[in-house]
This record gives structure tokens, sequence and C-alpha cells, in this order.
């Protein structure tokens, strides 16, 4: 039987509802929680984000700063910019878009943010308080990965989960939420022997890979929840010459005949990450205040 597709587009915009309740709710305290986004240089992937980032925000009801660098900018342009933001009471959150230009040392500017308005999760200080269970802010892919992950089933502790890839942003962080679920967590690599093997026990099982595809229908445990983060782009000559499709790091075609629940790419995960942010910014706003934090 064919999974249950897990409806990311849908769940995301049901949360970003719940979010603009929540900041309209503050409205009273004349609270307006407020976002601004770093973009240094002209990555146009990265204009794209920044601008689906800000439409999101404002429609939440959110303030929303924009700061665009030139692609020259020098890391003490970048720093300077992030301790004025740091310094600045209107901003709740502080996002600054990946990658950075080469002459910019990317953890130094990360290091250099408020942890408190550290939307995106990435500061050391943050990814410590995941790791030891203490109170901070969640990179928004894993928490997004986590709430599908959810909305299929309440109750995962004692679940085997398989994550693949360990990168900072994606896979450690969502290892280490799934290990706080109770879950029995592997996380697998580049270097990990026998993947498939890996894969097949996994009543979670996460894909964060970047590479097309990769993870097989026949991988996939029957029943299993598949979650899978990856977004690659690939040719598709079926729509015409030099035109190309977004895919996952899971072939979807052999998976949704096995899994229980599934996200497609797009509209899985992808839609997650940006509300989660805004989740992130109302957090950061509200702890920064000693507000109570909306449940969302
Ligand atoms: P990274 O390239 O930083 O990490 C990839 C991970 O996959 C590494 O840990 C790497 O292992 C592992 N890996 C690579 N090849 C293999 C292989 N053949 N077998 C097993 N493991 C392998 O990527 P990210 O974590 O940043 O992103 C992963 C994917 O998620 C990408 O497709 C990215 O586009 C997507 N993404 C999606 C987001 C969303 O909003 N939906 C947000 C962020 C990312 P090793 O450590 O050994 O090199």
């Amino acid at each position: 039987m064919a999974a249950r597709i897990i409806e990311g587009a849908a769940i995301a915009e049901r949360l970003r509802a719940r979010i603009a309740a929540a900041v309209a709710a503050l409205d009273p305290a004349h609270v307006r929680p407020g976002l601004a986004v770093v973009l240094v240089g002209d990555n146009p992937a990265s204009q794209i984000y920044v601008r689906s980032k800000t439409r999101q925000t404002l429609e939440a009801g959110m303030r929303s700063f924009d700061h665009a660098l030139p692609a020259t900018a020098s890391e003490e342009e970048v720093l300077a910019l992030v301790h004025r933001l740091n310094a600045d009471r209107e901003v709740d959150g502080i996002l600054v878009q990946l990658p950075l230009p080469p002459q910019i040392h990317a953890q130094r500017v990360i290091d250099a943010i408020d942890p408190q308005k550290d939307v995106d999760g990435f500061h050391p200080v943050n990814a410590g308080h995941l790791m030891t269970g203490a109170r901070g802010l969640v990179p928004c892919t894993p928490l997004g990965a986590l709430m599908l992950v959810k909305s299929v089933r309440q109750d995962i502790a004692g679940l085997d989960a398989v994550v693949v890839g360990r990168s900072n942003i994606v896979g450690k962080p969502m290892a280490q939420l799934l290990i706080n679920e109770s879950c029995t967590v592997t996380v697998a690599h580049s270097k990990s022997r026998d993947l498939p093997g890996l894969c097949r026990r996994a009543d979670i099982l996460v894909a964060a890979v970047g590479r097309p595809e990769m993870i097989r229908g026949d991988w996939v445990k029957p029943g299993a929840i598949v979650i899978d983060v990856g977004i690659n782009r690939v040719p598709n000559p079926a729509a015409g010459e030099n035109k190309t499709r977004l895919v996952g790091d899971v072939a979807f075609a052999e998976a949704v005949e096995v899994a229980g629940a599934i996200t497609p790419v797009p509209g899985g995960v992808g839609p997650m990450t940006i509300a989660c942010l805004m989740r992130n910014t109302v957090t950061a706003a509200c702890r920064r205040r000693g507000i109570a934090v909306p449940e969302l």
C-alpha cells in the first residue's frame, strides 16, 4: 500500500497561521517581533530565499529588516553590522544568509551573533543548549523535520531512528532532537559501512545528504516514517532541453510503495524551514522580554 504523503506545505501554512495569531496577540503588549536578514553578495538562490523570508515575516505581522552588502564586503564590515543588530532593541532575530563569499569566515560571523537573537540556532551556545537539553534556539530545518515526524506519530520514544548526514546545520541537530525524544539514533555519513542495511533498521529515516535519490525503496523498512531533507536540482529532459526539476535524497517513487509515511520534494521539509524561522523569531522576541512563549 502506498505511504501517506506528509504534506509539509500545508502543515507549514497552518503553522504560519498560528504564528500570525500569536504575533497579533502580542500587539496589546506593544511587542512586534523583528527579524533582520543579512545578505552578502548576489547569489541568486540566496536572493530567492531572502525574498521569501521577508515576505513571510511581513505576512506574519512581524517587522523585517533587510541588509544587503556587496559581494566584496569585508569580514569586518559584516561583523560590524552583526554587532549593530545585536545592540538594536527592535531586532529580535538575526539571520546571516549562507553561503558567504570566500573572504568571510562563516563561523566567525555566526559566533558574533547574540545567542538570544540567533534564530538559525547555529551559534555554539545554542548547539550546546540543544545537546544538554537546555532552553535555546533550535536550527530551523531539523526543527521542522521533527514537527513533520510528529504530525504522523506524536510519541516516538523507543523508535529506531537513522539520520543520514552529519552536517552541523541538519544532520547533527536532527540526531540530537531525536535523542531528546528518546529515540535510539544512528547517524550515518559518507564513511558508514552498509548504508542500505543501516537504513533498513529505521522506524524513522531522515535523509540529509545532498545526493539525488540516493536512498532506494528497498533501503526503507516497511511502514517507516521517511523524512527527505535533500533538495537537488537535476536535468529533466522530458520537460524540454535545459529543463530541470527538484528531487530529494530519497527515490520517492520507490520509497512511497514501502514507507508508512513520506515527505515529498518539493513541498515537504522545505516550507517548514522558513515557518520555523518565524517560530524562532517569536520565541526569541518573547524570551528577550520575559514574556511567556506561545505554544506553537
Ligand atoms: P552537507 O553537504 O553539509 O552534508 C552532507 C552529509 O551527507 C555529510 O555528513 C556527508 O558525510 C553525508 N554524505 C555525503 N555523501 C554520502 C554518501 N554517499 N553516503 C552517506 N552519507 C553521505 O549538506 P547539508 O546537511 O547542508 O544538506 C543536506 C541536504 O539537505 C542538501 O540536499 C541540502 O540542499 C538540503 N537542505 C535542505 C534544507 C531545507 O530547507 N529543506 C535546508 C538545508 C539543507 P561526511 O560528513 O562524511 O562528508
